[in-house]
């Protein structure tokens, strides 16, 4: 048989051509309307020009759209030693080195009552997450000229914890030179979990990230629990909500999932903005704008 002419070929894959032609349109339209949804979000965000997109989130209130319910143990401190702009910020993922531990972290709500696949099978769901928003914080922090970095130990279990290279080795070192210590975790489902909230450091006097991050997700008592080995070491424990509907839904939903991850970064980096560089009594109010004195009671 002769070669078909390249005309030929072309008459012989019309139709085709035609479906990738649709299927590339139906993908560009979705793609334009991923943009506007992104666009809309961007006009609502600070107009300072630097900021990737903003996905619209919910706004704070208490209970919280996003966040669920604030601890239902609230402490009662305030932070008020200030914060220079450039101190350095490190955020690390709760139980990033403690996978096949006692110390694992919360299975969630999906995995430990509806009997679910967790979302990564070499570690629990808690550590799945905390590690995404630990990712979208240092994120959105640099994009907001923040002095931010991650710290992620070299394994999932690392049964030493005085080995040099776990989350609390590395809180003490670097607690210890001023740096503020941030630990991402969720908390456990009902009835075992308590809420949001900032368990704040041990090793050093409150300061103003503290009380910023405090007034925007709940304040526990500051010695939870007699007082946890991360705070002794200097780390801040923020409980970003309890794992469990409706927020491990967001997570879990694909179509939901990135703008949940980045609506709670946002709400970090926003708290963090406002605790460095500044008094707690100028303009460090939180969502509320309620002074410390009165939101400490509440948590
Ligand atoms: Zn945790």
């Amino acid at each position: 048989m002769p070669p078909i002419p390249a005309w030929m070929q072309r008459k012989r894959v019309t139709i085709p051509i035609s479906v990738i032609l649709l299927s590339m349109v139906a993908q560009v339209l979705s793609q334009a309307k991923e943009q506007s949804l992104l666009m809309q979000g961007s006009a609502a965000a600070k107009s300072d020009g630097t900021l990737p997109p903003q996905p619209v989130c919910p706004t704070p209130a208490n209970p919280d759209p996003l966040l669920g319910a604030r601890t239902r143990k609230p402490g009662r401190w305030v932070g008020t030693t200030p914060m220079a702009k450039n101190s350095p910020i490190v955020v690390m993922a709760g139980h990033a080195d403690s996978q096949g531990m006692d110390s694992a972290g919360t299975p969630g709500f999906a995995v430990g009552m509806k009997r679910q696949a967790p979302m990564d099978a070499r570690m629990r769901d808690e550590l799945y997450w905390n590690l995404k928003v630990q990712a979208a914080v240092v994120r959105l922090g640099k994009a907001r000229a923040l002095k931010i970095s991650a710290y992620n130990p070299p394994a999932l279990t690392i049964r030493n914890n005085n080995h040099p290279k776990t989350n609390w080795s590395q809180a003490r070192v670097r607690s210890a030179k001023g740096d503020y210590i941030l630990e991402i975790h969720f908390d456990a489902y009902s009835p075992y979990g308590f809420g949001s909230g900032l368990i704040p450091a041990l090793n050093r006097p409150l300061n103003t990230i503290d009380e910023s991050l405090g007034k925007a997700f709940g304040r526990f008592p500051r010695l939870f629990r007699g007082g946890l080995g991360g705070p002794r070491r200097g780390i801040g424990i923020l409980e970003i909500g309890m794992l469990e509907p409706p927020l491990e839904q967001k997570l879990r939903n694909p179509n939901t999932q990135r703008q949940t991850i980045d609506c709670l970064a946002l709400r970090v980096v926003d708290a963090l903005e406002k605790g460095v560089n500044q008094s707690p009594d100028e303009g460090g109010n939180g969502p509320q704008g309620s002074d410390p004195q009165t939101n400490s009671a509440d948590g």
